[in-house]
């Protein structure tokens, strides 16, 4: 089969978040079940770009409303990530540093979907299947079905996979002319509440739609963010399936970015050495637990509650465990936790901003990771961090229901709580102290946490399982 997937991220070429790990990994399982994966995205100014060859394959023209643009589509010469890989080039739009973020990063992404359209319409023989991320492609089955010079695409079966569906890339119907010419009649499947919503238009326009975990799909037809009614009446077209972890990347025996590899026999001395490395790297005190949080500092993700969590813990449990916080975000929140700084005794810091090295060498050297979601599609870094023997401490929703089970339940290996509020992550927290006084159960859990198996393997099947549903 001839799979063409679309995205704005893709690791290790520009990541951003969970989007970029999956559509780094899952194009190269899809190859190795035999089948033609590629990917296509946009061409960034990231330091991937310089170090690696590049041939061109395409070049043309098209139009963002009266705005002609040139376009041009390069490939990487030796698919050094196991699939062909296509960036798309728009000078002046898209060869910028950041992923988003921008002004105008409504003319970005929808330049790039026209060109990505216009491209594949140029194709001699068409893929089977267009793969679609997230709202930063979401209109592309909307052109491929409705925009009258692409008539051709019409058959061309689309799926689409939301990795979050708390984004969904809205704008005004004044900027309905950037959408080449289409029919009229079919004003109602761009729009959701009075704009153009490139993710509604992707629900409504796709042969079929997954999300990245199932609990999440059933919990997107009573809280996503203004489209439940839409996913309950879509629900039929609509399946979960887990994301899978890339084990190239992700393991504590080959890990390009620790110093120290281990695997489940030795991994309390391999974690004890990248605790050591971690610790003395930011002043912390090497004998207690040590709890990290990494990740986007926003609401979705629990953030906001840290600086309290941290406070509370210290004061009810005592100066009993170390934390360290790794991300970048909400303004507010990222000076409450560097404030927290003053008070710490060798027993929290953090990194403000993205690093992807430090993120490795903090699921290898810490005790437990911390995860207080409000909303969690899947959820990678609890699947990251168990693969590395780190215990998970995750708030019942989305993905982190469907992958912990907390200790407690039967066959259960991480710690789980109903609700993001400070007094529930503070418990949680507790518990987790003690367990690690229990040094037989400690280790045993460590164990069994890497002996799980959330590698690609089975998703990767399901998604071929749909594509082949179509026929
Ligand atoms: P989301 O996509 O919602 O941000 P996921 O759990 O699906 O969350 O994926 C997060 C990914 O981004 C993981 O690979 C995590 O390690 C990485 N990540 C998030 N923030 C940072 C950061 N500040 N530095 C390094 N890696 C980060």
């Amino acid at each position: 089969m001839d799979i063409l997937h679309v995205s704005a991220e893709c690791y290790p070429v520009a990541k951003a978040g969970g989007l970029g790990d999956v559509v780094g990994s899952l194009p190269r399982f899809q190859r190795e079940k035999g089948h033609n994966a590629a990917v296509v995205m946009p061409m960034y100014r990231t330091p991937y770009l310089d170090s690696h060859q590049w041939e061109l394959v395409h070049k043309s023209s098209t139009n963002l409303g009266q705005w002609t643009f040139d376009y041009s589509v390069i490939k990487e010469q030796s698919d050094t990530q196991g699939f062909p890989l296509y960036l798309l080039d728009i000078n002046g739009l898209l060869d910028r540093e950041k992923v988003y973020g921008y002004d105008d990063d409504t003319e970005r992404f929808c330049a790039f979907q026209i060109a990505v359209v216009h491209w594949l319409n140029s194709w001699q023989q068409l893929p089977e299947i267009v793969h679609v991320h997230d709202h930063h492609a979401g209109l592309i089955p909307f052109m491929m079905q409705h925009c009258y010079a692409f008539k051709r695409l019409q058959e061309v079966r689309t799926i689409l996979t939301i990795h979050n569906a708390q984004y969904q890339g809205a704008f005004g119907w004044d900027k309905t002319i950037y959408i080449p010419h289409w029919d009229s009649w079919k004003r109602g499947m761009l729009e959701w509440e009075g704009q153009i919503n490139p993710l509604a238009s992707a629900i409504k326009c796709c042969w079929k739609v997954t999300t990245v975990s199932n609990t999440y799909m059933n919990e997107l037809r009573t809280m996503s963010n203004g489209l439940e009614p839409l996913f309950d009446y879509e629900k039929g077209k609509c399946t979960g399936i887990l994301n899978g972890i890339d084990y190239a990347v992700w393991d504590p025996q080959e890990d390009k970015y620790i110093q120290d590899h281990f695997n489940s026999v030795n991994v309390q001395n391999g974690k004890a050495k990248n605790k050591k490395l971690l610790c003395d790297k930011f002043r912390l005190s090497i004998d207690k637990p040590l709890f990290i949080f990494i990740g986007r500092l926003v609401g979705e993700k629990g953030a906001d509650l840290l600086p309290q969590v941290i406070k509370d813990s210290f004061r009810y449990i005592g100066r009993k465990m170390n934390f360290l916080v790794l991300g970048s975000g909400e303004l507010e929140t990222e000076t409450r936790l560097k404030r927290l700084t003053s008070i710490a005794e060798e027993d929290y810091a953090s990194y403000i901003g993205y690093n992807e090295t430090l993120s490795h060498l903090m699921y290898a050297g810490a005790d437990f990771l911390l995860m207080p979601s409000r909303v969690e599609p899947c959820g990678l870094n609890q699947l990251y961090a168990m693969r590395y023997g780190t215990i998970p401490l995750v708030r019942r929703t989305g993905g982190l229901i469907d992958t912990v089970i907390d200790m407690g339940d039967p066959d259960g290996y991480g710690i789980s709580f109903n609700h993001t509020a400070v007094g529930d992550i503070t418990h949680a927290i507790y518990r987790a102290v003690r367990l690690h006084a229990e040094n037989e159960t400690f280790s045993s859990l460590r164990q069994k946490i890497m002996a799980l198996d959330f590698s690609w393997n089975m998703s990767a099947d399901q998604y071929l399982s749909l594509y082949k549903s179509f026929d």
